[in-house]
């Protein structure tokens, strides 16, 4: 009787076309971007193209040295929560690299940058009395869950609309507090939100503002400190969160703001009291990855090398890249199977993954190929790449233009909140 249940939620996404299949991949440090793919055939290399371990500092030697080093000193996992047992010496200094690396007071490292949203924005609500949200409308799901679980009040302001923010905050009374929560670039999109309008609007309105910069944490400003970092805004957002498992390569995340905020939250959040630390050797991997993107900016600007020639390579075979003003290279394709079929004949013809973004992670009629860049790519890769993507688009007669419209379903309203990830 439950597996017909569990059958039937599963046939109706197949029916949609968008049943999630996992690509099998064993990635090679000293390799990436190749690794190894165990598919039906047998095992092959694939280039891979799609991954959030945006700069390799997942296979850096910095990094993995740092990790086997304190594992072999220490051992593998961290002995409890931070409360009972789980506080090392690593995630402490972790702790500290971070604060310095957005220059707030304090910070606090969770299991994942998931978890430091979810805990952190919920923990908030049930901080601030009466507390209202103002939520970017493409905020990434761990926010949304996170502002569900506070039981407060939300509104949902338009994608990067300061008309339409600032509408909202005139009408909540000013003594009300108000929480900002947004993004700095926008994983799908590859868009930045504008950051110094919503700190003015903020301090105009009294609201406190909460910034997710996990897509550029390491990648922007010149000690890798995102994009508030870049434009010099740090200072004015109240509380920055991201991630050590994207650019920095580990595993984690964490939230940065004053003493008195990270210490409401360590001693409230219910997602960080009751779970395991992280074990030391993932904390110290992660400090020492920050570490050096802190002083490098080779891979920074390699990286920055490396998205401005795939574009250029993409954009030369007329295929359909969307505008972006980042290191994310969205390609449109704008219907789900299809998008599926161009995924898996880059796998199985051409060795090249990228797994397909379907509904709901962006909206019907907006599905894409997502295309992530590294330093670790080379001219010869990249030139692959686009030859093998224009083959594929060929042979299915995708569209070659963003603007043009696939099914009905295009023009049907952008889902007020989407589930990123
Ligand atoms: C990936 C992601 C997260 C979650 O970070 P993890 O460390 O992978 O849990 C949070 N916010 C955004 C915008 C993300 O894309």
């Amino acid at each position: 009787m439950y597996d017909s249940i569990f059958d039937n939620a599963i046939s109706a996404l197949k029916h949609e076309g968008r049943y999630r299949e996992f690509a099998n991949l064993e990635r090679l440090a000293g390799r990436f971007p190749l690794a190894i793919h165990r598919g039906p055939d047998g095992a092959r290399d694939v280039t891979i193209w799609c991954s959030n371990d945006y700069l390799g500092m997942a296979q850096h030697p910095t990094v993995t040295e740092a990790m086997v080093a304190r594992v072999t000193a220490s051992g593998a996992g961290a002995g409890g929560t931070r409360n009972i047992s789980g506080t090392s010496h690593p995630i402490v200094e972790l702790e500290r690299e971070l604060a310095d690396l957005h220059g707030k007071e304090a910070a606090l490292v969770f299991t994942s940058g998931y978890v430091s949203n979810d805990a952190t924005l919920s923990t908030l609500g049930k901080l601030l009395p009466g507390c209202v949200f103002l939520s970017d409308e493409m905020n990434h799901a761990s926010m949304i869950e996170g502002i569900r679980r506070s039981g407060c009040t939300k509104q949902i302001f338009r994608h990067n609309d300061m008309a339409d923010l600032e509408r909202r905050l005139a009408a909540l009374p000013l003594d009300v507090p108000k929480v900002i929560a947004f993004e700095s670039v926008y994983s799908m999109d590859g868009d930045i939100a504008p950051i110094a309008e919503i700190c003015d609007l903020a301090k105009r309105y009294s609201a406190f503002t909460y910034i997710d910069e996990v897509h550029a944490v390491g990648m922007y400003g010149h000690r890798g400190g995102g994009i508030t970092e870049r434009e010099g805004l740090a200072d004015r957002v109240d509380l920055i969160e991201g991630t050590l498992a994207k650019a920095f390569g580990c595993l984690g995340g964490y939230v940065t703001a004053s003493a008195a905020c990270i210490d409401a939250i360590r001693s409230h959040a219910s997602g960080f009291i009751f779970t395991t630390a992280l074990p030391p050797a993932i904390a110290d991997a992660a400090t020492a990855s920050i570490r050096y993107l802190k002083s490098s900016q080779a891979e920074r600007d390699q990286h920055q090398a490396t998205v401005a020639a795939t574009r250029a390579a993409l954009t030369a075979r007329s295929l359909p890249v969307m505008d972006s003003e980042t290191h994310i290279l969205p390609l449109f394709v704008g219907e789900p199977e299809l998008c599926k079929k161009a995924a898996d004949m880059l796998l199985k013809q051409h060795g090249i993954y990228i797994q397909p973004i379907n509904y709901p992670t962006v909206p019907r009629g907006t599905e894409r190929l997502r295309i992530t860049p590294t330093p670790l790519h080379s001219a010869v890769q990249i030139n692959d790449l686009a030859t093998a993507i224009d083959t594929v688009w060929t042979a299915l007669s995708l569209p070659r233009d963003v603007a043009v419209s696939g099914p009905a379903e295009v023009a049907a309203p952008i889902p007020a909140h989407r589930s990123g990830g």
